[in-house]
C-alpha cells in the first residue's frame, strides 16, 4: 500500500509499506478521506508539537474516515477515533478513556495516522 511519511521538517514522502494485520479486536481499515488539521502543518513545518517531537518517519492525519475490509463488518462506513486509551489504568477504570494519562494517539509520536491507504 501506499503511505506518506514524514521524515523531517518539510520531507513528506510516498512509498510502498506492508498493509497492516489487524491484530484481537481491530479491523483493517481503507482509508477514503483524511482531515488536514493544525496540528499536521506542525509536525510538517516544525518537526512536532508541544513536548512531541519526530524521532523516527510518522504518518499523520489524525482526522480518518474509511470503511472496513474483510471480516464480519466488511463495507462498513467508519469515522476513526485517533486517541486509543491505555483501558488498564485508574482513569480508564472510572470509564474517562478520553482522559488516559497512557493514551496513544495516531499520527502523533510513534504511532502512524491516516495519511496511508490501510490502517488497523
Ligand atoms: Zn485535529
Ligand atoms: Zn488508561
Amino acid at each position: 500500500m501506499r503511505a506518506a511519511r514524514l521524515h523531517k521538517v518539510g520531507d513528506i514522502r510516498l512509498s510502498e509499506e506492508p498493509r497492516p494485520v489487524p491484530g484481537p479486536g481491530e479491523s483493517l481499515v481503507r482509508v477514503t478521506a483524511v482531515g488536514l488539521c493544525g496540528s499536521d502543518l506542525h509536525w510538517y513545518s516544525e518537526g512536532g508539537i508541544g513536548d512531541a517531537v519526530l524521532d523516527d518517519p510518522l504518518v499523520v492525519g489524525h482526522e480518518i474516515a474509511g470503511v472496513i475490509e474483510g471480516g464480519p463488518r466488511h463495507g462498513t462506513r467508519v469515522a476513526v477515533d485517533p486517541a486509543i486509551p491505555c483501558g488498564r489504568c485508574g482513569v480508564c477504570a472510572t470509564g474517562y478513556g478520553n482522559l488516559c494519562p497512557d493514551v496513544r494517539f495516531a499520527g502523533h509520536g510513534t504511532l502512524d495516522g491516516g495519511l496511508r491507504e490501510f490502517l488497523a
